[in-house]
């Protein structure tokens, strides 16, 4: 059954994965790639690379030499711009570039002076060089992938190198129709893409070397073979089948690695280089030349199409005059191929790094599509879909901007090249409605994101005030808790002096504090002394000391404990002496006692007989 749908399907519907549109590439590969004449102005716009615009280094007025820094790379992904020929800088202003949106950009134009004369160009021995000498190097040259994606290549080398890469696969599939300059280039210059993709190999530390070039360039792989005798390079014939030269398309094809959606083909140890950069970075280290030129391919509706070495800035209209002009039908300029190319807004754009070709178009060439029909689910959209995606899923999401949906069902993976618009039996401009998909939802994320980063800032503010509020109540608290410790040391001191002073005065501070127990001390030295005198006169005439302890109850307990210790360290060190005073005092005592008594009978006796002789 399969067998005999295959049968009555189209040729294009039995292409799997891929369509193979009429090529067109005969054309302009009768001529050799010519050097097209130093044009009237060159006009160079600051925006050729993915990334950001460099800084410009020269002002209007100023004298240039050729191949001499205009402007240089600022921020990580950025390129530099040269000077494609000696002259003056015109102006410094806004100019129609060629992109999709129209708009003007910044642009340095140049006018030549004639003499095409270099500055000082340094070359490298590259084999005999520091890495990171060769890519510093390399970031001043304003090299960028060549092949139409226009990513600085330092940066492609440099985080390559952090990488593991085993392969280096070398795109030479040139895939879409009209386009035939790195054909023209294998062609022509074989010698210089071999030495370029040593260099790339050796920057990237790459085991090997892989070249895919498709199988309806059999001149160019000859030529290619022959340039490779005894390199360790090999050459892998692709199917003629767009989009073969789709990098994850070409290494799946080449070495038979596939890339998970999910993944960089870096992570799988992949680089992939177009032989047109290869090339320049030959040219960079040989010669010392930045990058100021590259081959165009011009074709479509023009006299005689044809590769041109153009310099970068380069009116689109010196192109076209060089091909003996642009035939009358012609109703518009496309940038690159037909698949994934786009209009340009007006032939007065600059020729730049990205461009790889130009295509007169003329309605006999491009005929304008039949209106678009509803979709009729046939499926074909998906079983062309090199990247196996549904398009015609992604195709309802769009149209009903269910966005999100879209975005479950691998937008992003989508390549836009144009594959599943080319079968779609409707018509349907299915790669529009993914651009536009694509856009919304990248608009959505930076308002989400800018939205997040707003919160954010006020969560962070809010939680900031909060932080000082409660840092100041601590603070306060502190100040606080500080204060109340200090007036309970103060009440604890004062408590303390007050039990200590011998009167209820409070003393004024420690100087008083002294004087004042020197004053005790004195004091109740003289009344020890007067205690010993009067304690010696009662000895001395046998009678007790008439009131002679002090007077001050504090003096008075004082002597006592003083006495008390005395007695103490006394019988401590002598216990004789003490006893031997008390024993002679206490028989003087009972001396007296004795004599009083013996006084008092003698009294009695006397007073007893008065009486008898009164009463007889
Ligand atoms: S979008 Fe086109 S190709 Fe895809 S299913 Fe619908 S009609 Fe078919
Ligand atoms: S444009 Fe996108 S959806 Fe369509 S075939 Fe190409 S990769 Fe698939």
């Amino acid at each position: 059954m399969n067998a005999i749908l295959n049968f009555f399907k189209p040729d294009f519907l039995k292409q799997k994965r891929g369509v193979h549109p009429p090529e067109h590439k005969a054309e302009s590969t009768q001529l050799p790639i010519a050097k097209l004449a130093m044009p009237q102005k060159l006009v160079l716009p600051l925006r050729q690379h993915i990334g950001n615009m460099p800084k410009i280094l020269v002002s209007v007025g100023e004298h240039v030499l050729k191949g001499q820094l205009l402007a240089t790379p600022e921020c990580t992904v950025s390129a530099a711009i040269h000077a494609p020929t000696s002259g003056t800088i015109l102006s410094i202003a806004d100019e129609i570039i060629p992109h999709p949106s129209g708009l003007p950009d910044k642009c340095i134009t140049l006018i030549p002076d004639g003499k095409d004369q270099w500055a000082n160009l340094t070359m490298i021995d590259w084999r005999n060089a520091p890495k990171e000498a060769l890519i510093a190097s390399l970031c001043t040259s304003g090299i960028v992938g060549l092949g139409g994606a226009t990513f600085p290549t330092h940066i492609k080398l440099r985080s390559s190198g952090k990488s593991n890469i085993q392969t280096l696969v070398i795109n030479a599939a040139e895939c879409e129709p009209y386009i035939t300059c790195d054909d023209m280039l294998m062609r022509e210059h074989a010698e210089e893409i071999v030495q370029g993709i040593e260099i790339a190999q050796y920057l990237l530390g790459a085991e090997k070397s892989v070249i895919g070039i498709e199988d309806n360039k059999s001149i160019a792989q000859q030529a290619m073979q022959a340039a490779l005798t005894g390199k360790p390079i090999s050459i892998v014939t692709v199917p003629t089948l767009y989009p073969s030269g789709d990098a994850r398309q070409l290494i799946h094809l080449v070495s038979g690695i596939e890339i998970p959606h999910d993944k960089r083909a870096t992570e799988m140890g992949v680089q992939v280089f177009n032989v047109a950069t290869v090339r320049a970075l030959y040219r960079h280290f040989t010669f010392g030349e930045p990058a100021i030129n590259r081959v165009v391919t011009v074709t479509g509706n023009v006299a005689q199409p044809q590769n041109f070495e153009v310099l970068f800035g380069t009116p689109l209209t010196a192109l076209t005059q060089a091909t003996g002009g642009a035939k009358p039908d012609t109703t518009h300029y496309i940038m690159g191929g037909p698949m994934m190319g786009f209009d340009l807004p007006t032939p007065e754009v600059p020729i730049t790094k990205a461009t790889n070709c130009i295509i007169a178009a003329s309605p006999h060439l491009f005929a304008p599509p039949p209106p678009a029909m509803p979709c009729i689910r046939c499926a074909r959209c998906a079983e062309a879909c090199p990247i196996q995606l549904q398009p015609q899923e992604l195709y309802w999401f769009a149209k009903s901007d269910a966005f999100e949906k879209a975005r479950d069902y691998k937008l992003f993976d989508c390549i836009e090249c144009g594959v599943c618009t080319y079968v779609c039996p409707s018509n349907i401009p299915l790669v529009q409605y993914f651009r536009y998909a694509k856009s919304e939802v990248i608009a959505a994320d930076k308002a989400k994101e800018a939205a997040d980063l707003a919160r954010e800032r006020n969560e962070f503010r809010l939680a900031r005030i909060e932080r000082e509020k409660q840092e100041r109540a601590q603070k306060h608290a502190e100040r606080a808790l500080g204060t109340k410790a200090e007036a309970a040391k103060a009440a604890s001191a004062k408590t303390d002096a007050a039990n200590e002073a011998p009167t209820t005065e409070a003393p004024i501070n420690s100087a008083t504090d002294e004087a004042a127990k020197a004053a005790k001390q004195a004091a109740i030295a003289a009344a020890i002394e007067r205690a010993k005198a009067a304690k010696a006169a009662a000895d001395a005439t046998g009678l007790a000391p008439k009131n002679t302890a002090p007077a001050n109850p504090a003096v008075q307990q004082e002597i006592a404990e003083i006495d008390a210790r005395r007695k103490n360290v006394g019988l401590a060190n002598t216990n004789e002496a003490p006893m031997m005073a008390d024993a002679e005092k206490q028989a003087k005592i009972a001396a007296a006692i004795a004599r009083a008594k013996a006084a008092k009978a003698e009294a009695e006796a006397a007073k007893q007989a008065q009486n008898l002789e009164l009463k007889e």
